[in-house]
């Protein structure tokens, strides 16, 4: 199974490249942001809770995220032949460990974490652009430093934990959403047959 692990900083395109894998190797999607978002717009007790992380831009803490995820996991995994892409998870050191021990134990070990490296500016650039057209709560300029920040702080860092795996890389995220696209397969590709 092809278990693709997708990191990039807050408007590097990942959920664009998301959904060109999940079409292209015929895999099940989970966006945690998504995930979070829906159970928000459900107002729900929880939903509330997590709005307060999100609309300052900071991370829902490390237990609450670990533990949607894994409900989420079996129906995830027993719902495909092919693999999966998550997007958006893990976030931090502590995530990723509990990430592949989960996924060790269902026998269905990580294949590779991409990700998607654009500069700063762009990032900003970017995202406020998509404020404008998305409504969502966190995209405006004090709430994108501070989504900024957590990246550099809280999940730069599970790229070595990656590296050491020998399951890490990095794609140019600059560029047309093909050419970017292109260069993710090239990665994903070989993993394949
Ligand atoms: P972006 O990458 O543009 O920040 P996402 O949709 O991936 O957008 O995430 C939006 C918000 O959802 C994050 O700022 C964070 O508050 C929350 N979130 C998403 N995934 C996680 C995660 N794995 N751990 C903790 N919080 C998360």
């Amino acid at each position: 199974m092809l278990i693709v692990l997708i990191s990039g900083a807050p408007g590097c395109g990942k959920g664009t490249q998301s959904n060109l894998i999940v079409e292209k190797y015929k895999i099940n999607h989970l966006s945690t942001g998504d995930l979070l978002r829906k159970e928000v717009a459900n107002t729900t007790e929880l939903g509330k809770e997590i709005d307060t992380y999100i609309s300052k831009g900071q991370l829902v803490p490390d237990d609450l995220i670990i533990k949607i995820l894994s409900n989420h996991l079996d129906t995830l995994c027993s719902s495909t032949t092919n693999g999966i892409i998550l997007d958006g998870f893990p976030r931090t050191l502590a995530q990723a460990e509990a990430l592949e021990k989960m996924m060790d134990e269902r026998n269905t070990p990580t294949s590779i974490m991409v990700d998607v490296s654009v500069p700063e500016e762009e990032l900003v650039k970017r995202l406020l652009k998509r404020g404008e057209i998305s409504g969502r709560t966190d995209d405006n300029l004090e709430t994108i430093k501070e989504r900024l920040e957590v990246y550099h702080t809280k999940t730069e860092p599970i790229s070595s934990y990656y590296k050491d795996l020998k399951k890490y890389t990095k794609v140019d995220g600059m560029g047309t959403v093909e050419e970017i696209f292109e260069r993710i397969t090239k990665e994903i590709d070989p993993l394949v047959g």
